[in-house]
């Protein structure tokens, strides 16, 4: 079966930073909806269309193509006042950008009073080298079609 759009495509991929430093070392396979669903990066739907098991590939994505580029904005210096007692280096919470949007801020630094965070996803701003293998191609469920996402063992569970 050839991968188009609403066909459940379960693959294995490595991720790697530009410096080869491994992100996910594609042990666990995991299964996506083809078809424009945004389950996956545009670019890989793209390498992948028309393609079956078996298939492999190493895709090079620019930030852009990938978690995006960083924006400096969403760097923001809180006093810790405003804090829940206990807020640590690394430790996550929602906040509200400049955008207006909601984001979720990594503390990435406390000096003295002021609470350092990063609103940033931590790969933005990286440029990734991925190792792609389609280990199987079904057509997708109405149920997945619905859903927009793939279902079972590697995909979403509810
Ligand atoms: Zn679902």
């Amino acid at each position: 079966m050839k991968i188009e759009k609403n066909t459940v495509v379960t693959l294995r991929y490595k991720v790697m930073e530009a410096s080869g430093k491994l992100l996910e070392d594609g042990k666990e396979p995991s299964a996506y909806l083809h078809g424009g669903y945004g389950n996956t990066f545009a670019k890989v739907e793209e390498a992948l269309e028309g393609q079956a098991a078996g298939y492999r590939v190493t895709l090079s994505l620019a930030p852009a193509d990938a978690f995006g580029e960083r924006d400096e904005s969403l760097v923001q210096t809180i006093p810790k006042t405003e804090f829940p007692p206990g807020v640590k280096v690394g430790g996550q919470l929602e906040g509200r950008g400049p955008d207006g949007q909601t984001h979720l801020f990594t503390v990435v630094k406390i000096k003295g009073p002021v609470v350092h965070l990063d609103g940033n996803h931590p790969m933005a701003g990286k440029a990734l080298r991925l190792d792609v293998a389609v280990t199987q191609v079904r057509a997708a469920t109405e149920e997945e079609i619905a859903h927009g996402h793939a279902h079972g063992a590697h995909g979403h569970h509810h």
